[in-house]
């Protein structure tokens, strides 16, 4: 084989494209990963971390770097709007099965800047950046990328294997020819940060908190330096209106009544869809991330999923790069579909059940449920695990 094919050819450098490539260029595989955009995003997205995502990462030396500049929540909260905390469940229950007993509250760009430097740092890792994938292909031993770059010349990249962790409109799952199935929420998620002190306003506040109500339920999540506040808002209004600095001003002041106007410092308005592809693998192409599936991001789980299947993906492709059967890579689709079934999209439209119930009984009954499980150990630890990913994580060894 041509030595220049010798690469693991990766297309998307977001958090599951960047950990892929350096979970592989750690084992000894060269990787060349081909981003659209000239520097990584930098903007709001991901804020949560949970244990088992940070124990990979330690893997990789990044974790700490990221504890370091984040914040170390140990409990988070289901509220409701008017009588204030339901149930605080404590992550620290997890002492003895990670080594890191906590959700951390840190922008998802701090963790791609790590990445990048750790790949930067590396012989084996060449991030090609303002180069767009438009057309994938393979045959019986190769795959190629025609990719253009910002002057609109064409390139062939080719290589042993391709990861597409291209995002939800991914190229590459188009390519394979899987479908995206599922529905989009009917409801835009307004995402807005500020540095007003929520914890110096709401009683008993955690850093991390969904807060239940039949007409209007939010989430307050903290970081470093800021509040995000997260608002379900109607999709029938425009970006522009929703957007609109009086109007974002009216959702703030409906959370909490200041005299002074909130000061916003970012703000973004997405749709949300709860959708999973139909096959991560054709061959020797897989999907990976965002672009084998999306989901609601209660629960914080998008992102985390993702890096999960990076690492797990990454392991198995080790295998086969030294010579195991590449029908061994069907493991990978059926573990990570499994988990993006039945773990994190289940759990999403879950926590938003909760969260939006109208009907009061059903709010009510919820409300038990939650009390009756932080009131047992056992169970209350059963759902920490649960809802820190560990759960999903241990069940895959039963996958075969
Ligand atoms: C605006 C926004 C807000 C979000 N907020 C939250 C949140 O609050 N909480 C939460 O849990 N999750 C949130 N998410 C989701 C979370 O960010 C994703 O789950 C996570 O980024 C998935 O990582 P990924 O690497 O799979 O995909 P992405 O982060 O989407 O990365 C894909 C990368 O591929 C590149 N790319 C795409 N197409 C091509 C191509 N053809 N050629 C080359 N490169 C390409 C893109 O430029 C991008 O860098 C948000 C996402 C967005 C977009």
């Amino acid at each position: 084989m041509n030595s220049s094919r010798e690469v693991v050819l990766i297309v998307g450098a977001g958090p599951v494209g960047l950990v892929a490539t350096a979970s592989l260029i750690s084992r000894g595989i060269p990787v060349k990963l081909l981003e659209s955009t000239a520097d990584l995003a930098q903007d709001l997205r991901a804020s949560t971390f949970h244990p088992p995502t940070l124990d990979f990462l330690d893997e990789l030396g990044i974790a700490k770097k990221l504890v370091d500049q984040g914040l170390v929540c140990e409990n988070w909260q289901f509220r409701d709007r008017k009588k204030g905390v339901i149930a605080t469940f404590d992550v620290g229950l997890l002492k003895g099965e990670t080594n890191f007993p906590f959700r951390l509250q840190c922008e998802q760009w701090k963790l791609t800047n790590a990445l990048r430097e750790f790949i930067d740092n590396h012989p084996d890792g060449e991030l090609i950046t303002k180069t767009t994938a438009e057309a994938v292909g393979q045959d019986e031993d190769s795959v190629w990328v025609s990719a253009k770059n910002e002057d609109g010349i064409l390139t062939k990249f080719e290589g042993r294997f391709l990861i597409g962790a291209d995002g939800a409109r991914s190229v590459v799952r188009k390519a394979i020819g899987a479908n995206f199935e599922g529905m989009t929420i009917p409801e835009i998620f307004l995402v807005l940060s500020t540095k007003f002190r929520y914890e110096d306003e709401i009683s008993d506040l955690a850093n991390i908190a969904y807060i239940s109500d039949p007409t209007e339920w939010l989430v307050l999540l903290r970081t470093l330096t800021l509040w995000r506040v997260l608002l379900p808002t109607n999709p029938d209004h425009s970006e522009e209106f929703i957007m609109a600095p009086e109007n974002v001003e009216k959702r703030l002041q409906s959370v909490v009544l200041s005299k002074e106007p909130y000061e916003v410092m970012h703000k973004t308005a997405y749709k949300v869809h709860e959708r999973v592809a139909s096959k991560y693998i054709d061959k020797r192409i897989f999907l990976a991330g965002d672009a084998a599936h999306i989901n609601n991001p209660l629960g914080g789980m998008g992102m985390n999923g993702g890096i999960h299947d990076a690492v797990n993906l990454a392991e198995k492709l080790t295998s086969v790069w030294r010579g195991a059967p590449l029908e061994n890579m069907g493991r990978y689709e059926r573990q990570r579909r499994k988990v993006a079934i039945e773990t994190v999209q289940a759990q999403a439209l879950r926590n938003r059940a909760i969260l939006n119930a109208e009907n009061e009984h059903q709010r009510s009954a919820y409300y038990k449920e939650l009390q009756d499980i932080v009131a047992d150990e056992r169970k209350h630890k059963e759902y920490v695990m649960r809802s820190a990913m560990i759960t999903s994580l241990r069940e895959l060894e039963k996958v075969e």
